[in-house]
């Protein structure tokens, strides 16, 4: 598998751009950031990791502020009370899940355990690329299966004899599109004993079609199945580090020999569970994106540019062109968009950001692009 230097450090964005850059990035914080986000005046509008540009709720802010007092310690109570809040949330068993720092780890972790030399990976390209990284620091190989031409998974494809682990994106980063319910089942009523599939669910709420759904509850009929999520995408916690995986108690503990000791820190599991007791933040922050999305895909479409139908917090259009050279233009004007996708060259990623770094984007792209 080829590895970018790009998507090594996806997020360094502090090399590309300079520290002095880095430290004026907008950070909004919720409820100010509806009132009186700044567009690019003061800083870099940020649209390059699919972050939810609200922020964390205001509850998950205040039980930070309590914990500040408990960091002196190890996480052990906190990471047990925020397993229990989740397995309750998806009615499974506390030993069905496991947290780890950010969902990365979880993908990291499954790597370790399910690939390696023999066992190979299977993902589809494009797709978030880490844990093909990982798979390949395992010794596995990694046999990618290119998207079908509307942007599902060919999971006709993706079920080659002898796979350690298939990696299944839904929706898929970076095409933020679906694979739809009824083919995921039936590609999960196929798969042989020995094989695993991680579905990664890190834009499921997000997600608003008919033809999609979580396979959470599918997990108790199926051995083979392991869903990662995050708190990093609508719950706004990017920068602390909490996602987790649901399993069979059978893979879990198979994934536990992998395991980082005391990987997720207080702060994050305070963050996380009052989080998930914030509905109402949640529905905001997808309310907003599904109108934002809705303007930036009609400015786009009124540019003469066609726009995968998006089914996330970020949208991808095609520029007709190498976006690389579109991306360095639109950095010189202090906007940040998706890096470049091998697989897709002429396709632009844009997170979604708040209305007026959205205005700003666009107008940043009509100028690079005149
Ligand atoms: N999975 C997908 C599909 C992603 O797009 C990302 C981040 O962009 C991640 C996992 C990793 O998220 P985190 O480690 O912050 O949970």
């Amino acid at each position: 598998m080829a590895l970018t230097s790009s998507s090594l450090s996806r997020r360094g964005f502090v090399q590309i751009l300079g520290a002095g850059a880095a430290a004026a990035v907008v950070r909004p914080q919720w409820p100010a950031a509806l009132a009186q986000l700044p567009a690019t005046a003061s800083g870099i509008v940020r649209l390059s990791s699919n972050e939810n540009p609200y922020g964390p709720s205001t509850a998950a802010f205040d039980a930070m502020r309590k914990s500040f007092d408990l960091v002196w310690r190890y996480p052990d109570e906190e990471v047990d009370a925020l397993t229990a809040d989740l397995a309750k949330l998806h009615g499974v068993a506390g030993e069905q899940v496991l947290l780890g720092a950010g969902s990365s780890q979880i993908l990291k972790i499954a790597a370790a355990a399910f690939t390696g030399p023999g066992k190979p990976l299977v993902m589809a390209e494009p797709t978030f690329e880490a844990i093909g990284r990982y798979a390949q620091a395992a010794g596995a190989e990694v046999v990618k299966v290119p998207l079908t031409a509307d942007y599902r998974h060919d999971l006709e494809r993706m079920l080659p004899a002898g796979a350690g682990l298939i990696y299944i994106c839904n929706p898929n980063n970076p095409t933020a599109s679906l694979t739809p319910k009824a083919e995921v089942r039936a590609f999960l009523d196929r798969l042989p004993a020995g094989t695993r599939v991680l579905i990664d669910e890190a834009y499921f709420h997000y997600a608003e079609s008919g033809d999609y759904e979580s396979v959470i509850p599918q997990i108790k009929d199926r051995p083979n199945l392991i869903v990662a999520r995050t708190f990093s995408k609508v719950y706004g916690m990017a920068g602390l580090r909490c996602g987790y995986a649901v399993a069979q108690p059978e893979t879990i503990r198979l994934l536990l020999a992998q395991h980082v000791w005391d990987n997720v820190n207080i702060m994050a599991c305070t963050a996380a569970r009052a989080s998930l007791g914030d509905s109402a933040h949640v529905e905001r922050s997808r309310r907003l994106n599904r109108e934002t999305r809705a303007y930036v895909r009609s400015g786009l479409e009124g540019m003469g540019y066609k726009v995968i139908p998006s089914e996330t917090n970020f949208l991808m259009a095609d520029l007709r062109r190498d976006v690389g050279s579109v991306i360095d233009a639109l950095k010189q004007r202090n906007v940040e968009p998706g890096r470049r996708f091998p697989a897709m060259p002429n396709y632009l990623r844009v997170t979604i950001g708040t209305r007026p770094q959205m205005e700003a984007f666009l107008g940043a792209l009509r100028t690079a692009v005149a």
